[in-house]
């Protein structure tokens, strides 16, 4: 799993003299492999990743991230960049490097005049809802509230909103970042408009954003949503049903699907429903689906929109280990869901979850080339999220998910960068850019033509 090593100095080849003149122009800590805090700050979601920078620069704002980019670039030092920590790949920490640490970055500030939102680069989206929920707004965040705004929106950002706001970068209106030389730029439509298309949806390619600001929009905060449960036998009528559902929907109603087991050791197939309309249309909207079959359960009713936001954080734990493969299905053949079924009844872990996440409306309804996120299909997002506690059963889990895909991948073209996982190849990184690639390795070469930001889905500067 671990592809990614380092070529680069450790802490000790420095001279104690040249990492104390960097810890001293920090505002924020410096961290070595001798402190205390050390291991709390390079431990991301996943558990797989067990890496170790050389040095950890945890920025408290534009300038430190300036002087941490510097320095690793005088010093030839390997980068990783954390927001989150939520990346599967685990991206956020590296070996031997630095790793610069935007955690300690958490301004938020609403305008709710102008509906708008700047928000730093360490912010999870709980806090993004939290903020600008207090005036009745919201932008798309994530499904799992604990997960970071930086990444998420730089590689596209699906999420409830998404069918009526468009993606976390549809309602992007600027970023200040930090380029590969160390200058902080602002980009926006109106300046540097290059950088712009390239940093919705091209990742962490660019260069560091220390500032997002986001559109906002009215949203609740009463919303209608959740979980409508049928037992695994019938499953094969639940996703029939669901894929002729899910293509009808209106934009204001979302509905997605899972396979999963209960907390009390049931396995169940969902249909997850978000309804963003009027709130006295909810029930009208969901009752096709509470009509249909047999439910063990309907968990669907008014609840507020933060609380839509924070359904899955529980099976998302920090901490545990994962793997994950995804792509995305124009189609759902029957072909297919009867491989969903039989690898699904077969996983080797209760904690694994197999989800589609169906987009529709506003984000299907943008150019293709109008920014660097260029999947636009009414498609359906398919995850295999694999998940278990025990660090001794990894290959048997992984083993699972691999024999999984390779069942299904031929049904799939493209995929969402921020689902790769470290050992998907080049190709997939191509993939989920279709027609924009070429387009953002003329931008790569451009801003950072050394490739000084890599730990990522990279796009490779050259000749495209
Ligand atoms: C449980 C879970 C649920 C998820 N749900 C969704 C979902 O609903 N919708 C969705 O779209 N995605 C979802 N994702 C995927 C998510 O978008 C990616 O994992 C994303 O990378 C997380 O961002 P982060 O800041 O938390 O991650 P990090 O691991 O901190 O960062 C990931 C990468 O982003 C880049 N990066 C981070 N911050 C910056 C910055 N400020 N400037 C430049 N580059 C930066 C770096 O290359 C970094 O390696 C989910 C992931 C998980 C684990």
């Amino acid at each position: 799993m671990e592809t990614v090593r380092a070529v680069v100095p450790q802490a000790q080849l420095f001279d104690d003299a040249v990492v104390a003149e960097f810890k001293a122009s920090l505002r924020g800590e410096l961290l070595l492999p001798q402190d205390a805090r050390y291991d709390e700050a390079r431990t991301v979601w996943n558990a797989m990743i067990d890496r170790r920078p050389a040095l950890i620069a945890r920025c408290m704002g534009a300038v430190d991230v300036m002087a941490a980019v510097n320095f690793a670039r005088t010093h030839s030092l390997l980068v990783s960049v954390r927001g989150g920590g939520h990346n599967v790949a685990g991206n956020a920490v590296c070996d031997g490097g630095l790793m610069i640490d935007l955690s300690p970055m958490q301004g938020i500030r609403v305008d709710p005049a102008q509906r708008t939102a700047r928000v730093e680069p360490g912010v999870l989206w709980s806090d993004v809802d939290r903020e600008t929920q207090a005036f009745g707004l919201a932008t798309t965040g994530g499904t799992v509230s604990h997960t970071g705004v930086a990444g998420l929106t730089l590689g596209g950002g699906l999420g409830w909103l998404m069918a009526v706001h468009g993606l976390a970068c549809d309602n992007l209106l600027s970023v200040d970042i930090v380029t590969a030389d160390g200058q902080l730029l602002t980009a926006s439509e109106e300046e540097n408009s290059d950088l712009f298309w390239a940093v919705r949806g091209g990742g962490g390619n660019f260069g560091i954003v220390t500032s997002f600001e986001f559109r906002l929009h009215p949203v609740g905060p009463t919303v209608m949503g959740g979980m409508i449960l049928y037992p695994m036998d019938q499953a094969k009528e639940v996703l029939q049903f669901y894929r002729e559902f899910s293509r009808t929907t209106p934009d204001a109603l979302t509905a997605f699907a899972g396979l999963l087991t209960t907390p009390d050791g049931l396995p169940v197939v969902a249909i997850i429903l978000g309804w963003f309309g009027p709130l006295e249309e909810g029930d009208k909207q969901f009752e096709p689906v509470r009509n249909f079959g047999s439910p063990v359960a309907d968990l669907t009713g008014p609840l507020p929109y933060r609380q839509l936001q924070q359904m899955f954080d529980d099976a998302a734990p920090f901490g545990i280990h994962r793997y994950w493969k995804s792509g995305y299905f124009q189609e759902l053949g029957d072909d297919l869901l009867d491989s969903m079924i039989e690898y699904t009844a077969a996983k080797t872990s209760p904690f694994s979850v197999v989800i589609l996440f169906h987009m529709h409306g506003a984000c299907t309804r943008v150019d293709p080339a109008e920014k660097a996120y260029g999947l636009r299909d009414m498609q359906w997002d398919f995850d295999i999220i694999t998940q278990w506690t025990d660090p001794a059963e990894a290959d048997q889990h992984i083993g699972w998910t691999r024999k999984f895909w390779r069942s299904v991948e031929p049904f799939s073209r493209g995929v969402y960068v921020n689902h790769l996982d470290a050992d998907d190849s080049q190709l997939r990184t191509r993939a989920a850019y279709g027609d924009n690639y070429e387009r953002l390795v003329t931008i790569k070469n451009k801003y950072d033509p050394t490739n000084f930001f890599r730990l990522n889905n990279n796009i490779v500067p050259g000749a495209g």
